[in-house]
């Protein structure tokens, strides 16, 4: 497939969160057909849903991808299950959750709706862990509510969100 930009929002709130993206990332980054990795701040944030859980760590991160969407997203839940993820209940806590937010070709955005991928995400405009990290790496990006990534992440409520590590990677 001919080469898209994604974004993926990565988070963690169990054994060593910081460990399992900063792994997760260099295991995309070794991939062969994924270049260009980059990745915000490491952010800690609020659990979403169920609230007896630890807080999370988050990050999102951009790369350039030559996988087709669903191989993609096969890659993600098998670095997911690497990083022993079981999945039982509805947004509980977990080792690794990898998300694809938005799919980029020749700066066009790409959706996708199939039972196994949803694109854009339909969480990420209601998040601030997702927000507030892609604007460091791309303030410009137009959300599909029109409104620039920038503008939605100084408009949402931050929910306790802060940084707690510099990025983790970056491969060119
Ligand atoms: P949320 O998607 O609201 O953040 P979650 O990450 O906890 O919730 P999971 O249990 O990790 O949800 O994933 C459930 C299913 O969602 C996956 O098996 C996958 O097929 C599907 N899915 C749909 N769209 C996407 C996407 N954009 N990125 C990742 N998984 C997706
Ligand atoms: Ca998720
Ligand atoms: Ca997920």
């Amino acid at each position: 497939m001919a080469p898209y930009r994604c974004y993926i929002g990565l988070g963690a709130n169990l054994a060593t969160p910081e460990q399992a993206i900063r792994s997760a990332l260099n295991a995309l980054a070794q991939h062969p057909r994924i270049s260009a990795v980059q990745c915000s701040s490491l952010y800690q944030s609020k659990p979403m849903g169920p609230q007896d859980q630890p807080d999370y760590t988050n990050a999102v991160a951009t790369l350039q991808s030559e996988l087709a969407p669903l191989e993609l997203l096969d890659l993600l839940q098998q670095i997911e299950n690497q990083h022993g993820r079981v999945r039982n209940q509805h947004w509980g806590p977990r080792t690794l959750d990898l998300d694809i937010l938005l799919l980029y070709q020749n700066n066009l955005p790409l959706t996708i709706q199939t039972p196994r991928l949803s694109v854009p995400h339909p969480g990420l405009e209601l998040r601030e862990f997702v927000l507030i990290p892609l604007a460091e790496i791309a303030p410009t990006l137009d959300l599909p509510s029109g409104n620039s990534v920038q503008w939605a992440a100084a408009n949402i409520a931050k929910n306790g969100l802060h940084i707690i590590a510099h990025p983790p990677i970056t491969s060119l």
